[in-house]
């Protein structure tokens, strides 16, 4: 990773930058703000800039199951930029700035909001759970549902008169996001299907930078539902949830069909 105190920058593709006041050059790493289960949050010397930095870690229900996946760190970097920048050419707006390298990426600095966004387009998960309905049914039209992002909680489903009971966010942008992760949907399911992958379903997380919002945190096998479209073969973190198997080898196809854009029926 960028040693401290040098610049961030040379080996870097940038990505514009345009709404940001100065250029993203000579930006230099700093302390460690922030350590999560599946990434670290660097400083930087720009205080709207930071770096996030992809680990192997890896946990499930709520940390009580934790262990390694190799070079998950880079499938996750990797893929989520190359899926930011997909959808910045959709219009929306992201907290990717440029990719360091293989672990790192340069990002806006966001005030994240503590709701996880999750778009499903197949059941799945806790969705089958709740419902009763069979994993693998598809649905009619996409569903967007809203979790409370709190570790001590679990997680817990809310509904807006929820996230207006606990000042979470404003109706204003609770609606935004709402309507942005339909978009995202839109460009990601046919940009994956391309390739070979059905997004079964998949959270995001949105925050603040000045008066806008954007998306932030990744878009990775860790935090979506990925099927082989053919077989239906499991291609994401359930593998590690569930002791499917054959984890490393799940989260490098992806990488072989997203990130070098291998052609897949
Ligand atoms: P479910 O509610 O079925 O457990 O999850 C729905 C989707 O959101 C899945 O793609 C799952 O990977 C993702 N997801 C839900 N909660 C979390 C979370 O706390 N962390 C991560 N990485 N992904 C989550």
């Amino acid at each position: 990773m960028a040693a401290r105190g040098t610049s961030a920058m040379p080996a870097a593709r940038r990505r514009g930058g345009a709404a940001l006041r100065r250029p993203l050059s000579g930006i230099e790493q700093r302390e460690k703000m922030y350590e999560g289960k599946a990434k670290i949050v660097y400083a930087t010397s720009r205080p709207d800039v930071v770096i996030q930095y992809f680990k192997d870690d890896a946990t499930a229900f709520n940390a009580l199951k934790r262990g390694t996946i190799l070079g998950k760190g880079v499938v996750n970097n990797r893929m989520s930029a190359t899926l930011f920048e997909a959808l910045g050419r959709r219009g929306v707006p992201t907290h990717y700035l440029a990719t360091l390298s293989e672990r790192e990426m340069l990002c806006r600095k966001l005030d994240i909001i503590k709701i996880e966004t999750i778009v499903r387009n197949v059941v799945a998960g806790s969705l089958a759970k709740r419902t009763g309905l069979e994993e693998g049914t598809d649905l009619k039209e996409p569903i967007v549902e809203l979790y409370y992002k709190s570790d001590p909680l679990g997680d817990p489903m809310l509904n807006d008169e929820h996230v207006q009971l606990l000042k979470l966010g404003t109706p204003h942008e609770l609606a935004w996001m709402k309507r942005m992760a339909r978009r995202i949907n839109v460009v990601l399911r046919p940009h994956l299907r391309k390739r070979g992958l059905l997004l079964v379903d998949f959270k995001l997380e949105f925050g603040r930078a000045g008066k806008r919002l954007y998306l932030g945190d990744e878009i990775s096998p860790d935090t979506c539902r990925l099927w082989d479209a053919q077989t239906r073969e499991k291609l994401d973190k359930d593998r590690f949830r569930r002791d499917l198997g054959g984890v490393e080898e799940a989260y490098q196809e992806v990488y072989r069909r997203v990130v070098e854009g291998e052609a897949h029926p």
